[in-house]
C-alpha cells in the first residue's frame, strides 16, 4: 500500500463525517460502478462472517438504519410504532431507493424483528439475495459447531451464486488474513482510546469504526493507521473525567449527539460494543487447515460475550462484562439500549446483579437512533460520573 503524506485526525474525521452522513452510500456506489463484476452484500448488525463476502470479490456493507436524519414515512406502516427504530428506518432506505445497488442482504439471528424483516425483504426486493443468517445456541463442537460450519457453507454457496463464481478455500483464508489484520487494528484503536482517552475521543472512534462499515476493509485498515499515527500526534488536555463503558448499543446505534452529550458530560468511555462486528472474534483466525471450520470454531470458542449471543444464565456475560471493567480501568458502566431491544434489556439487570456483586456503579437509559432531546442523557450522564469521582474520593 503506497503511503501519502500523513493526514490529521481532523482531515480523517472529515472523511469520515462525509460517510457517516451519506445515506445515499456514494462511496460504495462508486466501488461498485468501478467494475461490472463488483457486488455488493448487505449486513444488518450484529455479526456476520464478513470473510465470506470478501473472499467472493465483494463489498460487505453494513446497514445500520436511518440516524437521526432520516424521516421515516413508509417504513412506519410496516412495523408497530412502539418497537426499535431500525427496522423502520431500513425498510424506509430501501423503499426511497436508497439500497438499489445492494446484491445481497444478511439478516442476522438477533430477535424476531430482523427474522421478520429478512421476510419482508424477500417480498419487497425479488431477485436480491436474501438469508436470515442463523447461529448457534449450542457451543459444542459436535452439535453447535458442526450445525455452523454447515450454515457457513451454505452461506459461501449463496454468496458463489451471487459472485458468479467459486469462492474457494485459498480465497478465504486470504481474506481471513486481511479481517485479522483489520481486527488487531480495531483493537489496538480502542487499546490507544482505553490508555489515553483524552487523545481519542469516542466520537471520532465511533466515526473511524463506521467508515470500516461502508469502505473497502483494506481501506479502512489504512484509515486506522493513518489516524493511530495522527491520533498518537495529538495534544490535548487530559480532564478528570469518569472513566465508563457504554452497553447495550450493538444494534440500533446511538445518535453521534448521544455519545458526543456523554463525553460531554465528564465521561471518557473506555469501551463499548458499537458495531460489534468489527470485534466480534476475539483473536487471530487460524489461517492453516479448513479456513470455514476455522471460522466456526472462532465463533464457538474465541468470540465476545454479549446480549447479542445465547447464554441461559448470563453469568458468562456478566464476568465478560466485570473483566472488561477492570481490564479497562473503568470506574462505572452506563446500559444505553435502543427502546425495545429485547435481548439487550432482557440481559441488563442479569449484567446489572453481576456489577453490583463486584460494587461497580452502573446506569441505564434507552434512547432511539433519532433522539432529539439530549439534556436528559447530559444531566444523568454527569451525576454519575460526578458521584462516581464523590465515591471515590471519600
Ligand atoms: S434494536 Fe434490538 S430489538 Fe431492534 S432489531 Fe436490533 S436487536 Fe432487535
Amino acid at each position: 500500500m503506497t503511503k501519502g503524506p500523513v493526514e490529521t485526525t481532523a482531515e480523517i474525521m472529515d472523511r469520515c463525517q462525509s460517510l457517516f452522513d451519506d445515506l445515499d452510500f456514494t462511496a460504495v456506489r462508486e466501488w461498485k460502478a468501478a467494475s461490472p463484476e463488483r457486488k455488493v452484500i448487505g449486513y444488518m448488525p450484529v455479526y456476520v462472517p464478513r470473510e465470506l463476502i470478501h473472499a467472493g470479490g465483494m463489498l460487505p456493507l453494513g446497514v445500520l438504519g436511518g440516524g437521526d436524519s432520516l424521516e421515516v414515512i413508509h417504513g412506519d406502516a410496516y412495523y408497530q410504532s412502539y418497537i426499535c427504530r431500525i427496522p423502520r428506518s431500513t425498510i424506509e432506505l430501501a423503499i426511497t431507493k436508497r439500497l438499489d445497488f445492494v446484491d445481497g442482504m444478511l439478516f442476522p439471528s438477533i430477535c424476531d424483528v430482523i427474522r421478520n424483516l429478512s421476510g419482508m425483504w424477500k417480498l419487497m426486493m425479488p431477485g436480491v439475495y436474501v438469508r436470515y443468517f442463523d447461529v448457534p445456541q449450542n457451543y459444542r463442537d459436535e452439535l453447535g459447531g458442526e450445525y455452523y460450519t454447515n450454515e457457513l457453507q451454505e452461506l459461501r454457496h449463496g454468496l458463489e451464486e451471487v459472485a458468479g463464481r467459486k469462492i474457494s478455500d485459498d480465497d478465504i483464508r486470504r481474506s481471513i488474513a486481511v479481517y485479522n489484520e483489520n481486527r488487531r487494528l480495531v483493537n489496538e484503536v480502542y487499546a490507544f482510546r482505553a490508555k489515553t482517552p483524552w487523545k481519542v475521543t469516542s466520537h471520532e472512534v465511533y466515526l473511524l469504526m463506521r467508515a470500516g462499515m461502508v469502505l473497502p476493509v483494506e481501506e479502512h485498515s489504512q484509515m486506522m493507521q493513518d489516524y493511530l499515527a495522527a491520533a498518537a500526534a495529538v495534544d490535548r488536555p487530559m480532564r478528570d473525567n469518569c472513566r465508563v463503558i457504554v452497553q447495550g448499543s450493538f444494534c440500533e446505534q446511538p445518535p453521534l449527539n448521544l455519545i458526543k452529550s456523554v463525553e460531554m458530560s465528564g465521561c471518557y468511555i473506555v469501551d463499548d460494543d458499537f458495531m460489534l462486528v468489527t470485534r466480534w472474534l476475539l483473536d487471530d483466525v487460524p489461517l492453516e487447515g479448513d479456513p470455514v471450520v476455522n471460522l466456526s470454531q472462532a465463533f464457538l470458542h474465541h468470540s465476545t460475550e454479549t446480549a447479542a449471543k445465547y447464554e441461559p444464565d448470563g453469568a458468562r456475560k456478566g464476568k465478560y462484562l466485570i473483566d472488561a471493567v477492570r481490564d479497562r480501568g473503568a470506574e462505572g458502566v452506563i446500559f444505553a439500549a435502543p427502546s425495545f431491544c429485547d435481548p439487550a434489556l432482557l440481559d441488563r439487570p442479569m449484567l446489572a446483579r453481576a456489577l453490583s456483586r463486584e460494587n461497580i456503579p452502573y446506569i441505564a437509559f434507552k434512547y432511539a437512533e433519532n433522539s432529539g432531546q439530549m439534556q436528559p442523557i447530559r444531566e444523568q450522564a454527569g451525576t454519575f460520573a460526578d458521584s462516581i469521582k464523590l465515591w471515590s474520593a471519600a
